[in-house]
């Protein structure tokens, strides 16, 4: 058994480790840094890195990197070693402010939209002294954002921090109209609920669509799947709670706050939530788990699968983005307290997020899009493309009360009463959950559910952070004009939620009657990335992000580019996997079996002559008929793909990989799906999804 309070933070240069080795003048002054985003001074930068480093070394660290999140969605590292060498042949150990302010990698080799062009490689990394330095692999990790020679921003981090600035300021304004006058800093706290797989490596090694594509793209259903539900919160096996001991323990090492374990809907499919942290700190630390995920399980004899649909037929894996807002003396301002009704600025706030999400249906679209997330979303095992808001029976009668100029008669909490008397009875929550709501009040905060499994949260929050700060800062702009805040503070909740309450919606999000509703309210449904992904650059989101400094035009175009561009790549990866596969084992496989029936029918008819039905030869004629017509589909997919080369604009490359390539692709597996259903499994090539699904 791990002593965690002694073993978190192990590998962290945190807050204690700073305390304890850091002048206190620099202490203060980092410090100072940290909680309210003040600059920093070369020479106290001088005296951090050669703490750090110290640190580090007696951590047993030789190396040190930048540690960033370019645009590929995975972090980047390259390591350098501490050592500088003396002029009698041998070396110290050495790390100087300048090393741990800004690093050059070679930016050429990282996508950029075409924002910088190869010859002009030049590419910098900067600290961010407001996420904890750390230990990985024997290497001091230093979080840092990226950004190219000219400046233009290269990863997903430093817009995140853009966004929290633009919120914290904006937030700000709305305490101080409060009368507030003594809140520092304001931040968006995020936790991350993380979805994933777990399957035998062996079975994994077999299949060449997981190892390129990271899911699987042919494979029968399986005689059971999820349909029992057994496995949601089922007892942990040995091996799979092996693993999760050790991922538990080594994330506490790094500092992070793992905190809830359990199995999922799917079978093999499992859950981990750690407790949340600023939205920049939740990034890292999401990003962190993901790579250490994939770490352990390898350990394990295990792989752990962060896409977002590795298996048709069972549910996919999503992420929960829990979002609030929080002061630097932890009052969290989407906390409506036990009277709601009378907390105007609670009310300001939830209705700033209402009409942000309402008016920015696209963007938040926009925010968890990927071809993986395409799968998903709207396939009754996520919530549909179609954004809405779900604030529970409470809050919407409160709000309600408001529109209608009525009073609110607060609802007292029911005890639960099991009727067994051995079991004490509790207080009821006021309101059920919604499980179905893309973006969810649940209590204190809200949860944003559309994400995909295997994104970096950064690009969504970054957004999520962007869209809100706008609305606050145009209600700072009408209140702190006003006389009376408090009335016109509830004239302006009351003009926003009934210019925007056709967003919330309290039922059920997988119901057919939804779609049609919500296209009654004209609320927008963008089923895929190559539908909504072009909005990207509308002119009222380059006017937004201007607006607020979080992205110039170029910044938004390059990102727009690289995500089109992304998806492009992603399928077409997937269609020449499929080929692969399809050319090089399944036809020879069925070939195979068709020659094995064949051979065993001349076999039967050689013993008797007279036979006229031989089962195995209405077999061969099923196989070969089966056979031709995959052959085809294996044309119209090489055909498909070679199309693509032809549509040079992104935009339009994306759409027809979708439509063009993704439908062949679903033909040609229709076929194969059906031939590995009624043929010898001895035969074929691959390891069916009863063994991957169920084998752990
Ligand atoms: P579930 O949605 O599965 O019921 P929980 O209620 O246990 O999950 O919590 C979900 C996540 O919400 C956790 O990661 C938790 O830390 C996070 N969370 C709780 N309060 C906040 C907050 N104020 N800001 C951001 N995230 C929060
Ligand atoms: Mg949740």
């Amino acid at each position: 058994m791990p002593n965690v309070p002694e073993i978190f933070g192990r590998y962290v240069f945190n807050d204690a480790a700073m305390k304890e080795r850091l002048p206190k003048d620099t202490y203060k002054a980092l410090k100072k840094t940290i909680e309210e985003g003040k600059s920093l001074d070369i020479n106290v930068a001088n005296v951090v890195a050669h703490s750090m480093k110290e640190w580090a070394i007696e951590n047993g660290a030789t190396h040190f990197t930048h540690w960033f999140q370019p645009m590929t969605g995975v972090t980047a590292e390259k390591h350098d070693c501490f050592i500088s060498p003396t002029n009698d042949g041998k070396v110290i150990m050495s790390f100087s402010g300048k090393e741990l302010i800004k690093g050059e990698p070679d930016a050429s080799s990282f996508p950029s939209g075409g924002i910088r062009a190869t010859f002009e490689a030049r590419g910098y990394t900067a600290w961010d002294p407001t996420s904890y330095a750390f230990i990985k692999d024997g290497s001091l990790c230093i979080p840092t954002a990226f950004c190219s020679y000219t400046g233009e921003i290269l990863d997903k981090k430093t817009p995140l921090l853009r966004s929290m600035e633009v919120m914290n300021k904006q937030a700000i304004r709305i305490l101080r109209i409060f009368g507030d006058t003594t809140t520092k800093r304001v931040n968006t706290t995020v936790g991350a609920e993380q979805e994933y797989f777990l399957i035998d490596k062996a079975a994994y090694k077999k299949r060449k669509d997981l190892i390129y594509c990271g899911r699987t793209l042919f494979g029968a259903r399986p005689p059971k799947g999820q349909e029992l539900e057994d496995h949601y919160f089922g007892s942990i096996k040995p091996r799979v709670s092996a693993y999760m001991k050790e991922l538990d323990e080594e994330l506490w090492k790094h500092g992070i706050l793992s905190k809830t374990k359990h199995n999922e809907v799917a079978p093999a499919q499992h859950e981990l939530a750690p407790i949340f942290d600023t939205s920049n700190i939740a990034t890292d630390h999401n990003q962190l788990t993901m790579e250490i995920m994939k770490r352990i399980a390898e350990k394990h004899d295990l792989v752990c699968l962060l896409h977002e649909k590795p298996f048709a037929g069972v549910n996919g894996s999503g992420k929960h983005n829990n979002w609030a807002i929080s002061t630097n003396t932890g009052k969290n301002l989407l906390d409506p307290s036990r009277n709601p009704r009378e907390n105007t600025l609670f009310l300001v706030f939830l209705a700033a997020v209402v009409r942000a999400v309402d008016e920015h249906q696209d963007l938040l679209r926009i925010a968890v899009a990927s071809a993986g997330n395409d799968h998903r979303l709207g396939g009754n095992e996520a919530p549909p493309a179609i954004i809405s808001m779900y604030l529970g029976d409470d809050l919407t009668e409160v709000l309600a009360s408001i529109v209608n100029d009525e009073d609110y008669i607060r609802k007292s909490r029911s005890v639960m009463d099991t009727n067994v008397d051995a079991i004490p009875n509790f207080t009821k929550d006021t309101s059920d959950r919604n499980r179905t709501s893309p973006f969810a009040f649940t209590g204190n905060k809200f949860e944003f559910r559309m994400l995909g499994s295997a994104e970096n949260i950064g690009c969504t929050n970054t957004i999520l952070n962007t869209i809100v700060a706008d609305v606050l800062m145009d209600f700072a702009d009408q209140l702190e004009k006003a006389d009376d805040v408090k009335s016109a503070a509830e004239e302006l909740v009351k003009k926003t939620i009934t210019e925007h309450k056709r967003i919330i919606f309290n039922g059920d999000n997988y119901s057919e009657e939804w779609v049609a509703e919500a296209k009654k309210r004209g609320l927008h449904n963008f089923r895929t990335l190559p539908d909504v992904m072009p909005l990207y650059c509308s002119k009222k989101n380059v006017e937004l992000f201007g607006r607020h400094g979080v992205y110039s035009e170029v910044e938004l175009r390059s990102r727009s580019e690289i995500l089109l561009e992304n998806y492009s790549k992603i399928i077409n990866i997937e269609a020449l996997t499929a080929l692969d596969m399809a050319k090089k084992d399944i036809v020879p496989a069925v070939a195979a079996y068709i020659r094995e029936l064949a051979e065993t029918a001349n076999l039967i008819k050689s013993v008797d002559p007279e036979l006229v039905t031989v089962p195995e030869v209405e077999l061969v004629k099923k196989f070969t008929s089966l056979l031709g017509c995959f052959t085809k589909k294996i044309d119209n997919l090489d055909k498909a793909v070679m199309g693509a080369k032809e549509i040079t604009d992104v935009a339009e490359n994306a759409m027809y990989y979708k439509e063009s390539v993704l439908g062949a692709m679903q033909e040609l597996r229709a076929v194969a799906d059906e031939m590995e259903s009624n043929m010898s499994s001895k035969l074929w090539p691959y390891p069916s999804y009863g063994t991957l699904l169920f084998s752990v």
